[in-house]
């Protein structure tokens, strides 16, 4: 591993922090960031920092405060304001208190900050106050973990890291951790690092570069050793996944867990060819069931993954009834780890959800499981890196990480629980549900796309546009990371609906809403040769489209076993036609009949089918000089037409949209057609 410390870089922050914060915070959050950005040293919030300075308070008092990482943040990303300050002296002398609980702890490190709206100082805050030197690092890198996540890993250590690396016996981080330190520590000759047993390693330097470079030393060191000792580690094949084969079985998977826990989940697959090849190990029940790599894993990804049995994928109602037998012996064996856990610690706790977060599929990787995308992804990147971890311990020696019961000290110990709260899923009443969206990048779809976003739903944009498509999306994104995905796709080409709804599968693990709206107008009159050339191709788009997008998801919904709604953007059109509109009207009305006849069809299986009919919504259907047309041989302005209906008030795209995302979760409601046209009393459903 190479030291990415570059002097400008570091000069760079001086500039930016240290005006404002004094050098040692500005050196403290680069190097803090670069071992926060590779996922090589620490994932998601892991591992923590400090720096030891100094501050003068309002009283003119020059204190000696310890900056150490706040919890909640994140050392890839970590701000100046990320580090609270907090009174050295008073930390110290809290190390030489024999006894303390969680809640004391916390109270001690929060009563010595600075600023007391500073964020809480992280649990190794005491550890970091102990150690001597002014910059302290700590991290889970993977090279460490393979090395310490063996049987016989204290004589390992010493071969790795040489006689002055202080080697600690696993002990639970926190309080416990900072007093095992001081009750081992030796001042000389000081020890060059302390590594904790089946959890990480602490360096540190009278300046950030030292600790820095430290830590890139001992790693480094770590990952020769690893390099020379592995065996078949390397030589396994490395063959890609049929993304096809996991877009299919992902929502069957989804769908099981949906029903069994009664909430919604999104589902992603990780898929690397090492995850892949990992996937197929002779041993991975076994292997994978002694646990995570590091304690803190355990809240992302539960104790243990669960591995899928070998059942033909072709076979749905076979694998359905394995996997759903799967999720119930792995929530039955969840069950056990807490009550175990419960009477050893004797303590009451309340039991968290019984549901892996990884299932390891043989031959399709990791498909990881969350209440949100964001979720999912940041499972499947710690299983990513405990799968490297396992391969390399298991060439070395053995995998032998923490026991379960230490597992279960981390996963019920409130103060982790603290960093979930802090990064839960968002919420609305569409939360966990994926929609699909078609025509989705501009006019009513766009703004159908807005509104299910705003419920809570993660959505697929497709659009034939493919230009438009990525700019809305990229937008999108922006404001709603993980729950945005796109696939450009013309709704007359079944491979190209196909295609998007296997995207759709393999992004967010299964498909809940369409709103099947991609339509364009045309007019003409059905007894000249124009007019019928418009008609045949409308029907393509708005009719034979709508099929084509209703039977591809109404496919996966059956499969995925929880239900779903089909969505259609009807018109008025199709109960009150306009002059010489028939290319337009009569493919609507038949639309309303294809939408009654999926009700009445899938109804039974709990697939509900609604639309909308809308009028007169200012979208790209009325450019190109359609509007003045039609209100032209109407006899009005633009204005009048748009506003020419019992309520005298415009229809907007957000009223669409609103009408759309109501029939979503209209849980009731089926064969319905909602009218959004501001009242016409010629096109009243009937
Ligand atoms: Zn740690």
């Amino acid at each position: 591993m190479e030291s990415r410390y570059r002097s400008a870089d570091a000069q760079r922050y001086i500039d930016t922090y240290a005006p404002r914060h004094g050098e040692d915070l500005a050196l403290r959050v680069y190097t803090s960031r670069l071992l926060g950005q590779d996922p090589a040293l620490v994932l998601h919030g892991g591992g923590n920092t400090s720096v030891k300075s100094r501050v003068t308070e309002i009283t003119g008092d020059v204190t000696e405060v310890l900056y150490v990482k706040g919890s909640g943040w994140d050392l890839a990303t970590i701000e100046p304001r990320g580090f609270p300050a907090c009174r050295l002296a008073h930390l110290r002398r809290c190390c030489e208190v024999q006894t303390m609980t969680d809640e004391q702890m916390v109270a001690e490190l929060r009563g010595q900050m600075i600023d007391p709206s500073s964020p809480t100082p992280s649990v190794e805050a005491l550890l970091h106050a102990f150690l001597p030197a002014r910059f302290i690092d700590h991290t889970h890198a993977d090279a460490v973990l393979s090395v310490i996540d063996q049987p016989g890993s204290e004589a390992i250590c010493r071969e790795v890291f040489g006689d002055r690396a202080l080697f600690v016996p696993y002990v639970m981080p926190g309080f416990a951790l900072a007093r095992r330190i001081a009750d081992c520590w030796r001042p000389s000759p000081e020890p060059t690092c302390v590594i904790l047993d089946k959890h990480g390693i602490f360096t540190w330097g009278q300046t950030a570069l030292e600790s820095y470079e430290r830590m890139i030393a001992n790693v480094t060191r770590a990952e020769r050793y690893v390099e020379e000792q592995r065996t078949e580690y390397s030589r396994r094949t490395l063959s890609g996944p049929s993304s096809e084969l996991s877009a299919r079985v992902a929502p069957i998977a989804r769908g099981a867990l949906g029903r069994l826990s009664n909430q919604s989940w999104i589902a992603s697959f990780r898929s690397t060819p090492a995850m892949v090849a990992f996937s197929d190990r002779d041993d991975l029940a076994r292997v994978t069931g002694l646990g995570c790599a590091t304690p803190d894993h355990v809240i992302r990804t539960k104790p243990w993954p669960l591995v899928v049995p070998q059942v033909n994928p072709d076979d749905v109602p076979r694998l359905t009834a394995a996997l759903e037998g799967a999720l119930r012996e792995y929530a039955a064996r969840y069950d056990a780890y807490f009550q175990r856990g419960s009477r050893a610690r004797s303590v009451t706790r309340q039991e968290l959800d019984p549901w892996p977060r990884i299932m390891l599929w043989p031959g399709l990787g990791a498909l990881a499981l969350g209440r949100s995308r964001r979720e999912a992804e940041v499972a499947a990147d710690i299983y990513e890196h405990t799968t490297s971890i396992i391969e390399a311990a298991t060439a070395l020696g053995g995998y032998e990480p923490v026991s379960e019961l230490d597992l279960f000290d981390v996963e019920y110990w409130s103060l982790e629980q603290a960093k979930l709260k802090k990064t839960s899923a968002g919420d609305g009443p569409l939360a966990g549900k994926v929609a699909l969206v078609t025509g989705a990048a501009s006019g009513i779809g766009l703004a159908t796309v807005r509104a299910l976003l705003s419920a809570g739903a993660h959505v697929a944009l497709c659009d034939r546009n493919a230009e438009t498509l990525e700019a809305r999306a990229t937008e999108l994104t922006k404001a709603h990371p993980d729950r945005v995905t796109h696939r450009r796709c013309d709704v007359t080409s079944a491979a190209d609906v196909a295609d998007a709804v296997a995207h759709t599968c393999a992004w967010f693990g299964g498909l809940d809403v369409v709103v099947s709206n991609a339509g364009t107008a045309s007019g003409g009159a059905l007894h000249t040769k124009a007019g019928d050339a418009a008609f045949r191709a409308s029907l393509e788009v708005n009719l034979l489209g709508h099929q084509t997008v209703a039977r591809r998801a109404a496919e996966v919904m059956l499969e995925q076993g929880s239900g779903g709604v089909l969505l259609f953007n009807a018109s008025k059109s199709a109960f009150n036609q306009g002059p010489d509109f028939g290319p337009y009207a009569v493919p609507k009305a038949a639309l309303v009949s294809l939408m009654r006849q999926y009700a009445v069809d899938l109804g039974p299986r709990k697939i509900r089918a609604n639309a909308v009919n809308a009028d007169r919504v200012r979208t790209e259907l009325f450019g190109a000089g359609m509007a003045e047309a039609r209100a032209k041989a109407r006899g009005v302005s633009v204005e009048q037409y748009f506003q020419s209906n019992l309520l005298g008030r415009e229809t907007t795209a957000a009223d669409v949209a609103r009408a759309f995302v109501y029939l979503a979760t209209a849980e009731a409601t089926t064969g319905c057609v909602l009218t959004v046209d501001g009242g016409n009393a010629a096109a009243f459903p009937r």
